[in-house]
């Protein structure tokens, strides 16, 4: 059981594609039939209303994410949102998001997904330029991308995120700036801006180390990065996250609860949860998971990580220093129970004295220069 009353927020893992991309070693598998999506739907519900028992904190947020979690119908994302209002408490409003592939939807479903209470589209377009997404090996041109985005507008959602990557193969200033641009057309509420890493075992990456492709360098995608944080800040967005930039009040909510180190549940295959200072992973695959489900068998959850209460902590700086308003001094001892400048004050004192930290009465926090550097931040607060 999570050890306090704090809200929570669920994470919904559907791991499926229509195929994979290049570049992505996420857990999902390509999409076979319309009857494993129904199962696993079915396997979801189950999950939802198996776990309802441990978990008495009320519901902040639900993600749905993936994978491709809108392959769904509709109607099967309304009986997965209808589990969660029957065997969850519900704090105020909940934000519900779902990722969105523009190659999955069109204006009828996008509709649809609002009926039935999806309140947050998160669509992946990643650029808005035809050879960086078929580099990408993404499913869909920049034309699709424009045309699900104007769909989203109008089926009249206000709360839309476009998720974008920055240091592709070949690209430039000019073809970043271009897909900065376009974004910016359909007025959304948030962008992401995450730099292209790639793992050892996706295609991407091996033909970066054959040589068929080669990544920018390090200042090339550095000077993408200063030039996005510029722009969008001309535009009125607020830098809330290293990646992450929203009109004032559209901050992601649920991703806040991963970066303020609170805790959360995830439901389905390769799904990680946070709850009592433990990680675990529901490690099935899909079809041992799905004949888990069906026939009340125990899930398969791992336990990933049991953290100490200084473990605990140092999560929550690592991750709270992603935020742009940092860490507050008070809050942290109210939550950890001791004074982050009497145990981490030579490492902060050294971060400030390269330029990478910054103090002010209340918090400490990283600088710009940082941004583009926090892992060299980071590492020196692991324990
Ligand atoms: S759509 Fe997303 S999750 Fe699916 S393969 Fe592509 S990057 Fe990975």
């Amino acid at each position: 059981m999570a050890n306090s009353s704090a809200a929570i927020g669920i994470y919904i893992h559907i791991p499926f594609c229509l195929h994979k991309c290049e570049y992505c070693d996420f857990y999902s598998l390509p999409i076979t039939d319309a009857e494993v999506l129904e199962n696993y739907t079915r396997s979801i519900i189950r999950e939802l209303e198996h776990r309802a028992e441990s978990i008495k904190n009320p519901i902040t947020t639900v993600f749905l994410g993936g994978g491709t979690p809108s392959l769904l119908k509709p109607q099967q994302v309304e009986r997965i949102l209808a589990a969660v209002f029957a065997g969850y408490k519900i704090s105020g409003e909940l934000e519900i998001s779902l990722e969105t592939n523009p190659a999955t939807v069109n204006l009828q479903n996008i509709k649809d997904l609002k009926s039935v209470g999806v309140n947050r589209l998160s669509i992946g377009v990643q650029s808005f330029n035809d050879n960086e997404l078929k580099a990408l090996g993404r499913m869909h041109g920049g034309l699709e991308a424009r045309m699900t985005l104007r769909d989203v507008v109008r089926a009249g959602f206000n709360n839309y995120n476009i998720d974008l990557i920055y240091g592709l193969p070949n690209q430039t200033l000019a073809s970043w700036q271009d897909t900065l641009n376009s974004a910016i057309e359909f007025n959304p509420q948030h962008i992401s801006a995450y730099l292209l890493q790639l793992d050892d075992s996706t295609p991407m990456a091996q033909k970066v180390k054959t040589g068929t492709i080669s990544l920018l360098d390090d200042e090339a995608e550095a000077s993408l990065y200063y030039t996005a944080l510029e722009f969008l800040a001309e535009q009125g967005f607020h830098h809330y996250e290293i990646s992450n930039f929203s009109r004032p009040g559209y901050e992601c909510r649920h991703n806040l609860l991963y970066w303020q180190a609170r805790e959360y549940l995830g439901i389905g295959c390769g799904a990680v949860s946070y709850i009592n200072g433990q990680r675990h992973l529901n490690q099935a695959g899909v079809n041992k998971y799905i004949d888990n489900c069906r026939t009340g068998r125990p899930l398969g959850i791992e336990i990933l990580e049991t953290m100490t209460p200084r473990q605990m902590a140092a999560d929550a700086i690592i991750l709270g220093l992603r935020l742009s308003e940092g860490i507050k001094f008070k809050e942290f001892k109210d939550r950890f129970g001791f004074d982050i400048m009497g145990e981490h004050r030579d490492v902060i004192t050294n971060c400030q004295d390269k330029g990478l930290l910054q103090m002010d009465k209340e918090s400490f926090f990283l600088t710009k220069k940082a941004y583009f550097l926090s892992n060299q931040v980071f590492n020196q607060f692991i324990v």
